[in-house]
């Protein structure tokens, strides 16, 4: 353990040598040195003031978009799921919702309220702070395009609420400024355009026949470039159903890789630079990952 943490096991969520696999829909990652679970957000500030700053600090939601490396996660993993899960339509008809809340819950509660449009928030199994750092989207609908504000944290602990003035958000990707983290957001939505569970669910419905819902998988691999679909390249590359120990192109959807029981890490992320290459030397397209890669490779692997 080479993290140097200051949290009293006894009072707060802390696992050492949690492994990450438990942690992300892939079901793969090595062990995340110190694991922290705040139960409060002062017990969270507490714990950003006490961890020594040259510590590495990464927030972690459901694990939906992430690979962590076998290697695992040197410094301290922060998990909002579970934790941060205050939701609430605010009397002057805002959604405000912590980092920690499903973007399940905030479509269902949405419809509850009579406000939308939120579909797109069922179409996401992660948490408001993967979906803001993200800008998580499905059915025609992005997360930033409703935001009013969020508030931050830094490593000091301190807190602080931005405007989307302050990032520059683009599709899949949302870029402000560094060393801060999503604790909560509020957003506006329409009572015009309420959100329809009924609707939802017959989107996912339609989803479930394209794509390989079952399978652990972190959803899309890859961005779409521009004007195309990065599975109808892999696709037309040929790769549908290609393996690399227990990772596999999925049969359904070429954009999908999924662990067929015991994928390593690096299965997957050889995987990824295969279909890159390929559709590089195919098509003349360069495919961006819209997962986050972290954490270090297992000893002998290379990153
Ligand atoms: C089956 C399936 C279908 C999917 N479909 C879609 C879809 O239709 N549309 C879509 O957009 N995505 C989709 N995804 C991807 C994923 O659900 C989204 O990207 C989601 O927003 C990730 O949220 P998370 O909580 O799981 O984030 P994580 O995977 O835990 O983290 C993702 C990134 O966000 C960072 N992060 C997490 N919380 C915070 C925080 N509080 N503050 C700062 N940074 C934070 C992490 O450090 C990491 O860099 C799908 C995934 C799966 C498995």
């Amino acid at each position: 353990m080479t993290a140097t943490v200051m949290a009293d096991p006894a009072k707060a969520r802390v696992h050492y040598n949690e492994p990450m696999s438990r942690h992300t829909s892939w079901r793969v990652g090595g062990p995340a040195d110190v694991w922290f679970k705040p139960r409060s957000r002062v017990e969270l500030v507490e714990f950003l003031q006490r961890t020594d700053p040259a510590t590495p600090v990464h927030w972690v939601g459901l694990g939906s978009n992430l690979l962590v490396r076998d290697g695992g996660i040197r410094g301290v993993v922060i998990a909002t799921a579970g934790c941060l899960e205050h939701l609430r339509l605010t009397s002057d008809g805002l959604v405000e919702a912590e980092a920690g809340v499903p973007c399940t819950v905030v479509a269902r509660h949405c419809a509850r309220w009579g406000v939308g449009p939120a579909e797109f928030f069922a179409g996401s199994p992660g948490t408001v702070g993967g979906a803001l750092t993200m800008n998580a989207g499905a059915f025609g609908g992005e997360t930033w395009q409703h935001v009013v504000d969020v508030e931050v944290v830094n490593r000091r602990g301190e807190v602080t609420r931005r405007t989307p003035a302050d990032y520059e958000v683009q599709y899949r990707e949302v870029r402000g400024p560094r060393g801060e983290w999503f604790l909560s957001a509020r957003f506006r939505f329409d009572a015009a355009q309420p959100t329809s569970m009924d609707g939802v669910r017959s989107l996912i419905l339609q989803r479930q026949a394209k794509q390989p819902l079952g399978m652990p998988s972190c959803g899309s691999v890859f961005r779409n470039p521009p004007g195309d679909f990065a599975g109808r390249l892999i696709e037309a590359a040929g790769l549908k159903g290609f393996r690399r120990g227990g990772a596999q192109v999925s049969d359904k959807h070429a954009n999908f890789i999924i662990n067929t029981g015991k994928a390593t890490a690096a299965d997957i992320e050889d995987l990824i630079r295969h279909v890159q290459v390929t559709v590089a030397e195919r098509h003349g397209v360069d495919l961006v990952t819209e997962v986050h890669v972290i954490g270090e490779p297992a000893a002998g692997e290379r990153a």
